[in-house]
Parts: C-alpha cells; structure tokens; sequence
C-alpha cells in the first residue's frame, strides 16, 4: 500500500511557521498584508478568494480584496497594480485568473512589481527562477517540491517526470526540480508514447488538467506519484488527473485530491506573502 502525501498536514505545517514568522513581523513594526484583484463573477475565481482571505485571516496577515465588475477597464486595473506596487502597506498581491474576456490578462501581470508578485508570475521572478537567484516562487509548483521534501523523498539525482508544461505550473516545476539536482524529463500533448516516458520516474508529477488520464500503464512498481489536477465531479467533489485506485496499489506514495497539492498551493501564497512582507523591511 503507497503512503499518502498529505498535503493537509503538511500545508498545517507551512502555515503555522508563517504564523510565527508574521507574528515576528508584526512585533517589529512590518505590515504583512496581502491584496487580490478580483474581476467578474466566476464562481471558481470567487470560491478561492473567499479562502485565500480566510487562509490569511488565520495566519495574522491582513487582506483585502479589490472587487470590479467584468465590464471594468484595462486602464482601472492598471492603474490600481501601479497604486499597489507603491503602497508600503502592502506586502504583496495578486490579479486572480482567469480575467474575463476583453481583458488583456500578461501586461497586467507583467505590471506587477517582482517584489511583491505572490504568484511569482512577472518575467522578472521567472527570469530569476530560471538562473537560480532568490525570488518569489509560483505557489503550486514550490508547494509541490515542499510537499516531497516535507515528506522526506530525496529528489537529488533521481528521475523526474512531468507532464504538462504550462507557464503556471509544468515549466516552473521542472526548473525547480532542477534545482534540486533531479534529471528531470518534461512531457507534453505532444510526447510520443507518454506512458513509455513516464514510466521511467521514480517521482511522477502530473499537471495535465485531464481528468484521470494516469493509470498503472503510467507509473513504474515503487513510484512517487503527485497529482496537481483538480476536477470537479457532476456528483459533487474533486478529482485529479490520477486514477488514485488503480495506481495506489503499484506506487511508493501518492498525493490524493483532495487534500494533496491543493493545500499546498494555498500555504504558499501565505509563505509568499510574508516572504514579501521581510524583502520589503
Ligand atoms: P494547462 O491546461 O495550462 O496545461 C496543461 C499541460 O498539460 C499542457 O502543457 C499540455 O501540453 C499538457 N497536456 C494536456 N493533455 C495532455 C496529454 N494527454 N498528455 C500529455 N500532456 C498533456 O493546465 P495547468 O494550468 O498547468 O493546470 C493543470 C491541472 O492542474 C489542471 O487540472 C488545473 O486545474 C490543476 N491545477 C491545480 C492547482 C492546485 O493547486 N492543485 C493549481 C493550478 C492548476
């Protein structure tokens, strides 16, 4: 039977060293306070703000969220990103994406002062990540690499697989597992035989945004798996890009959805922030 990599338990672990670290902050007179921009009315985009202010509100760090209808303007929220990027009392903030459509979504990021982008999306955080300088680092793939090294799996000079290369995700984690020294192999809708791939891991990570695509055909006797999908069922409840029953079996450890990656993700935008919150004493 695999182990489980529980990202409840240790994004719990995460956010408690932020508490302390903010509660530090505080103490020495830092404002520690993390902004959202939020457009429209997507109920996905609504339901994780409401607990990205939670998570914030939890851990001492104060937020506030600047709502628009769909209908604003390129040139308000602009301008507001130009507002927060001088503000000293915030630390550090964020555009939720998707944008709806009209709105040109990479200028506004790419607005976005490197010292206070939480989501580590600016040109220059990527720039910096891709070099191996210090930076804010994109909360799910850094959430990914502190969910294996929390759990302590050894990533120097093993087999890393991912599949999916997006900008969010796919590409970022697999400059991050180079960082740590593994031989990393990066697939795509275009690879050719995928399941040959990414039977050669010994840690698998999955960001393909397709519903329960990875089967046992995928996964190599002894594997970590991780599972960075989420899906909604018709039914209710999550799923990822993982077949969780039928791998679990043949694998070394597996991140569940929920309750795996996602946490994780969240407990990095709170790290993040007060991560900015020190950058800008
Ligand atoms: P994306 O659609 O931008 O990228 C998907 C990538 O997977 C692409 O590079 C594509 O080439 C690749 N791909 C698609 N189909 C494939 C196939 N059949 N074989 C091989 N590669 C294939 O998605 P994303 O933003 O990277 O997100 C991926 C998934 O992770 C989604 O389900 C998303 O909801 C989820 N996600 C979860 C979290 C979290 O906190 N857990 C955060 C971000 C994204």
């Amino acid at each position: 039977m695999a182990k489980i990599l529980d990202g409840k338990t240790t994004a719990a672990e995460v956010r408690s060293e932020v508490a302390s670290e903010v509660a530090r902050l505080k103490e020495q007179g830092v404002p520690v306070r993390l902004d959202v921009i939020l457009v429209g009315e997507d109920p996905a985009s609504l339901t994780y703000v409401a607990s990205k202010e939670r998570d914030s509100q939890e851990v001492g760090i104060e937020s506030k969220v600047h709502r628009f209808s769909a209908g604003v303007s390129q040139e308000v929220l602009a301008d507001l990103v130009g507002r927060l990027n001088e503000d000293a009392a915030v630390s550090g903030f964020f555009v939720q994406l998707p944008l709806p459509e009209g709105l040109d979504t990479m200028p506004l990021i790419f607005s976005i002062d490197p010292a206070k982008d939480v989501d580590g999306l600016s040109p220059e955080s990527v720039g910096r990540l891709a070099v191996g300088l210090p930076s804010l680092l994109p909360c799910t793939p850094h959430g990914v690499i502190q969910l294996l090294k929390r759990n302590g799996i050894e990533l120097s000079g093993r087999e890393a697989v991912v599949i999916g290369r997006s900008n969010l995700v796919g590409k970022p984690l697999a400059q991050l597992l180079l960082r740590e020294n593994a031989t990393v192999t990066v697939c795509h809708s275009r690879t050719r035989d995928l399941p040959e791939v990414a039977r050669r891991a010994d840690i698998l990570v999955v960001a393909a945004g397709r519903r329960e695509m990875i089967g046992t055909e995928h996964v190599g006797e002894g594997a970590v798996v991780v599972d960075v999908g989420i899906h909604r069922k018709e039914e209710g409840g999550l799923v990822g890009d993982v077949r969780f029953d039928e791998v679990e079996p043949r694998v070394a450890w597996i991140s569940p959805v929920p309750g795996g990656v996602g946490p994780m993700t969240r407990a990095m935008l709170l790290h993040n922030t007060v991560t900015a919150a020190r950058m800008g004493l």
